[in-house]
């Protein structure tokens, strides 16, 4: 899994640029370490994610505090730290997000697990529960993952004509755990912080 180390800057971005805290080197990441920290806001609702030495940075100025940490200890000034995984805000920070998540194949495949929900196989279209020549709505109470052979055999016709069932009914996400996973790769250590289902690759 390829991770960057980059480390975007947040909306709502936790603090000034400049910290008086000196920065410290990190070591060398050994292949899987992980160089991306997961930002939690203090109430533990995922914010973004920032780079490790970001991260490191934030702890250093007591302006976050580790939740997660990877094996590899990091050293700077007269302090010792493993390099965090996953860091929580001390204070709360207000953050705007949009009203929806906008309806898209990627999304709704996220939300299901690339799986069909018919069938539980690899998904590769979406259905509209609702037959749209039934008038159902192009919207995320009506569209699930499928996989072409469940698609096809539904065709036009309803759950109930079919005897089918749905495991749950198809929810609209929110939240910032969505805006996350539509941008990079999901360490597998985050995901408990973002109530994602375990097949989920961003
Ligand atoms: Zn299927």
């Amino acid at each position: 899994m390829s991770r960057s180390a980059s480390g975007s800057s947040p909306v709502g971005h936790p603090g000034p640029r400049r910290d008086p805290v000196p920065v410290p080197r990190l070591p060398v990441p050994s292949s899987g370490t992980t160089a991306a920290t997961l930002l939690l806001n203090a109430t533990y609702e995922p914010l973004c994610v920032v780079s490790s030495r970001r991260a490191i940075v934030l702890v250093l100025a007591e302006k976050a505090v580790p939740v997660d940490a990877a094996a590899e200890v990091v050293h700077a000034e007269r302090v010792s730290l493993p390099v965090p995984v996953v860091v929580r805000l001390t204070r709360y920070v207000r953050v705007p997000y949009p009203a929806q998540v906008p309806l898209s194949r990627r999304a709704v495949f996220t939300r299901d697990g690339q799986t069909c929900v018919y069938c539980g196989s690899s998904a590769t279209s979406i259905d509209h529960v609702v037959p749209r020549s039934r008038g159902g709505t192009h919207t995320w109470d009506n569209v699930v993952a499928a996989c072409r052979k469940c698609n096809h055999t539904k065709a036009d016709r309803s759950l109930a004509e079919l005897g089918w069932k749905l495991p749950h009914p198809p929810r609209t996400p929110s939240g910032a755990a969505w805006r996350l996973l539509g941008a990079r790769t999901v360490d597998p250590r985050w995901r408990e912080w973002l109530g994602v289902p375990e097949s989920v690759s961003a």
